[in-house]
């Protein structure tokens, strides 16, 4: 594969600033599309220049007078010139530009440059001219804008592709859509929509271009997840359960409480998976407090009934003691113990759990990633059961699995995803959605206050403390190096200033394990009033007592974490409270009053994604969803779904891409990264 150094154009330097930008090889640079186009086909006329705002402009018009000077090496010149509305200046100004004395009045030139408005009329400052014959008609072009770095300009990229653009457009290589679905879609070539979105002629030929890339991009997503599908229904080497009849009324006549509706019809959708020889691969997504817990209980209870085993892994231990205390009491109406596996655990108590898991004698384990080192065995794994599962990688996830033959996998999430964005990103997932919180909930009450506001805030936060309540103040920073609040600078300031009489507590991310267990655990028997944390406590820990949450810079955060961290209280019976501080001179307002006007973790969630877009949506930034490397799950959802429907298509006549109408499909996804974002659904 060539250089990008071996173009034509490319010098040494500027390959060094095409390898910063990501562009090693021609191939590259081929595949680095443009962003966006100005549209320069046709001049503007004079009467509207300068109301694009900054973008360059083109325009056309015979030169009426000329103004020339040289100062300190510099030339400056200015014509006016007029056209068929009005008039306008062109200006050079610069060294080295060689334009004093090569106008004259009464010439036509076109000039392109960036325009500004002036009291004189708008003033194109000229980047590019040329002089027109006296009944040329202007024919200008789309001018394909590239992300650029400061050193590698647009213009210089776009020069570079223009003048190799027949070496690059021979690199393009085996068209991985299928010739009969380009033809359907009636899209164009690879090489010509290569071609037409480098250097188009039209805003709709390179639309149409661009489009072809992204359905290509989400045929090759579709595909792979499908081809997984089929492997895992292929394979046919999971533990089909049996369900009895009365298992769901044994439940229920357990608790204190009636299941939601949401619990039962989840409960049944994976029970229902768990009767298959199918493995099961379901993603569980609920918000804070829908009753998640309940759930992985009722999948346990159906394999210790079936005489098997399940495990549940969680990423911090303190999440993995709060489920096994959570499960206990849920399991122990039916006679299952809970055995937990964890890092700081004794060895002692280690080696018994491990032996009554790998004996069978126990039906359950919960832990940490402890759960995957060597020493733990299971007699008969049938189920892993995954918290917070973007917390872990491929790998781990994998590791949990490979613990069992091929057990039934529940990924669970509080990250509420739009159900949209959630099956494409987790394509190979199916869905559960717990929808509807347990009632008689007081929904928490949300403020956004500006920082000047902030020592009344704090008199909020004792008054609460005086009513016996606890109290969370999350900081971005953990250090006082930049201008966001820091939290250990702000606990110094409240435990020596602000609130000294008040019990101070302090985690974030730089504490060891046992140093943050020791503050959480603290802070959970009441040991603690006010608790300074970064976003580490933002999952699961559950303090019912803490009935106010403070954000400091809360514009720092998405509205998804935000929802996330606001989900710490209102766990307990006390009405609480979450608010929202920011800088004074930042008009969040809006943004934030999306949180203060809604407790819908699904909502927001949406608006979310809105506003940032699925490339940087909470959760799925580590899943690879980001590393889509022109599609756009939100943008083009509706692409995504006929890439999809094309993709099941294929899969289930060519089940292993063996026709040679698959060959360019099946190179595609041998290479292509954003198959990367289907790690999740693995
Ligand atoms: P999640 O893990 O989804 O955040 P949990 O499973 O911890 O939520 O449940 C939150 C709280 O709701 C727990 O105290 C639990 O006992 C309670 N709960 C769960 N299901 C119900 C229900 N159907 N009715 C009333 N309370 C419930
Ligand atoms: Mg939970």
């Amino acid at each position: 594969m060539s250089a990008i150094g071996e173009l034509a154009g490319v010098g040494p330097k500027s390959a060094v600033l095409f390898r910063e930008l990501g562009i090693a090889t021609a191939r590259d640079l081929l595949d680095y599309l443009p962003f966006r186009y100005d549209d320069l086909r046709f001049p503007t006329p004079s009467s509207r220049l300068g109301s694009t705002g900054g973008a360059e402009e083109n325009a056309v018009g015979v030169v009426e007078h000329v103004k020339e000077r040289r100062a300190r090496g510099l030339e400056i010149v200015e014509l006016r010139l007029r056209d068929d509305d009005g008039s306008f200046v062109a200006k050079w100004i610069g060294r080295n530009r060689y334009v004093v004395g090569r106008f004259r009045a009464g010439m036509r030139l076109f000039v392109r440059g960036r325009v500004e408005r002036s009291l004189a009329g708008p003033v194109v400052n000229v980047a590019h001219y040329a002089q027109l014959g006296e009944d040329e008609t202007y024919h200008g072009e789309m001018v394909p804008i590239y992300r650029a770095s400061k050193d590698l300009t647009t213009r210089k990229i776009a020069a570079v592709v223009e003048k190799n653009l027949p070496t690059l457009l021979a690199l393009a290589g085996e068209d991985p859509l299928p010739s009969s679905v380009r033809e359907r879609k009636g899209y164009p070539t690879l090489r010509d929509a290569y071609r037409a979105v480098h250097a188009p002629r039209t805003p709709e030929e390179a639309q149409r271009a661009r489009e072809r890339f992204v359905f290509g991009e989400f045929l090759g997503l579709a595909t792979a997840a499908q081809l997984r599908r089929a492997e895992r229904e292929r394979a046919h080497d999971a533990r089909a359960l049996v369900v009895p009849p009365t298992l769901l009324d044994e439940l229920q006549a357990a608790l204190p409480y009636p299941l939601t509706g949401a619990q039962r019809r989840v409960i049944e959708e994976i029970w229902r998976d768990m009767t298959r020889a199918v493995p099961m691969n379901r993603l569980l997504q609920g918000d804070v407090g829908s009753g998640k817990t309940l759930v992985a209980a009722a999948a346990v209870l159906l394999c210790a009934r079936n005489g098997v085993q399940s495990a549940l892994m969680t990423p911090t231990e303190i999440l993995a003691a709060q489920h096994a205390s959570k499960l206990a009491p849920l399991l122990m109406p039916f006679g299952i113990a809970v055995e937990a596996v964890f890092g700081s655990q004794s060895a002692r108590s280690r080696a018994s759990a491990l032996d009554r898991l790998a004996s069978g004698e126990a039906a359950v384990a919960v832990g940490t990633h402890a759960l995957l080192t060597e020493g733990v065995e299971f007699a008969r794994l049938s189920l892993a059961i995954i918290d917070e599962q973007h917390r872990f990688g491929v790998e781990q996830r994998a590791r949990l699995r490979a613990k069992g033959g091929a057990p039934h996998t529940l990924h669970m999430t509080a990250t509420p995803i739009p159900r949209t964005l959630a099956q494409s990103v987790y394509a190979d997932l199916d869905l559960s959605v717990i929808d509807e919180l347990p009632p008689g909930r007081t929904p928490i009450e949300t403020f956004a206050v500006r920082t000047s506001r902030l020592p009344r805030v704090y008199e909020f936060v004792r008054e609460n403390v005086a009513l016996g309540h606890q109290v969370y103040v999350v900081a971005p920073a953990i250090d006082e190096d930049s201008d966001l609040t820091s939290v250990v600078a702000e606990a110094e300031r409240l435990k020596n200033e602000v609130l000294p009489d008040l019990r101070i507590g302090l985690l974030h991310g730089r504490l060891n394990a046992r140093e943050k267990d020791d503050v959480m655990g603290r802070f959970a028997r009441g040991e603690i009033d006010v608790l300074l944390a970064t976003t580490v406590v933002e999952v699961g820990v559950d303090v019912p007592n803490a009935s106010v949450m403070v954000i400091l810079d809360a514009q720092r955060y998405g509205l998804a974490q935000l929802h996330q961290l606001r989900g710490r209280v209102g766990r307990g019976a006390a009405k609480s409270f979450c608010v929202l501080v920011y800088p004074d001179d930042k008009g969040e307002t809006e943004r934030l009053n999306i949180l203060t006007d809604s407790t819908d973790g699904f909502r927001i969630a949406e608006e979310d994604l809105r506003i940032r877009g699925a490339g940087e949506f909470a959760g799925t930034a580590q899943s690879g969803a980001a590393e889509l490397w022109i599609a756009d799950l939100v943008r083009d959802i509706d692409v995504y779904r006929e890439a999809k429907a094309e993709a099941e298509r294929i899969v289930a006549a060519d089940p292993e891409l063996r026709a040679p109408e698959h060959a360019g499909l099946r190179e595609m996804l041998a290479r292509a990264p954003s198959t990367r974002a289907l790690v999740l659904s693995s």
